[in-house]
């Protein structure tokens, strides 16, 4: 699969407990299938408290607007989804599902879940998954210090984002062609 955004480039794979991704080594950006979504996402997810976090809450907030950037699964053109407050813009495609995630944009979401002190409480969830010894990761050393942050976002693209794709999915059926 090519980047979305660099269309010339491989991406590869990378694990994060045990839910595969693909990231470009050019810019860092990584692609989530639907697939490597649902497949992040375990029964201990449910007690996570920090699903309070207002990121994505409120589907009239949701922006929708073309991109230049290809889907690597169906060579359409992404969606650019913007939340209203957090000024954090995700690529989405229509057809699959799939999100992409730029370095800029994940280090944003970061960001906003420390302003709203909802990392703390993931990262202490991750933490007890590494101590039962469950593998956390293969792949670049560039994520190697940026697991758990990237399985923040990871989580709260499962329990926010995924849950307004019917809000999103309409949205973008409205515009014009
Ligand atoms: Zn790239
Ligand atoms: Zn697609």
């Amino acid at each position: 699969m090519k980047c979305p955004t660099h269309q010339a480039e491989e991406m590869k794979k990378a694990m994060f407990y045990n839910t595969e991704v693909d990231y470009c080594p050019i810019c860092l950006g990584v692609w989530f299938s639907e697939d490597a979504l649902v497949q992040a996402k375990d029964e201990a997810d449910k007690t996570l408290q920090w699903l309070d976090v207002d990121l994505w809450n409120e589907a009239t907030k949701f922006q929708v607007g073309k991109t230049a950037k290809i889907c690597p699964a169906d060579f359409v053109p992404l969606y650019q989804v913007n939340y209203n407050h957090s000024d954090i813009k995700v690529d989405i495609c229509n057809f699959c599902h799939g999100v992409f995630l730029d370095r800029g944009e994940f280090k944003k979401i970061i960001n906003y879940l420390k302003k709203k002190k909802a990392d703390e409480i993931l990262h202490h969830y991750l933490r007890s998954l590494a101590q039962e010894g469950k593998e956390i990761f293969v792949g670049p050393e560039t994520f190697k210090e940026e697991v758990d942050d990237f399985m923040a976002v990871v989580k709260l693209f499962n329990d926010k984002l995924l849950v307004q794709h019917p809000a999103i999915a309409i949205f973008i059926a409205n515009l014009p062609k």
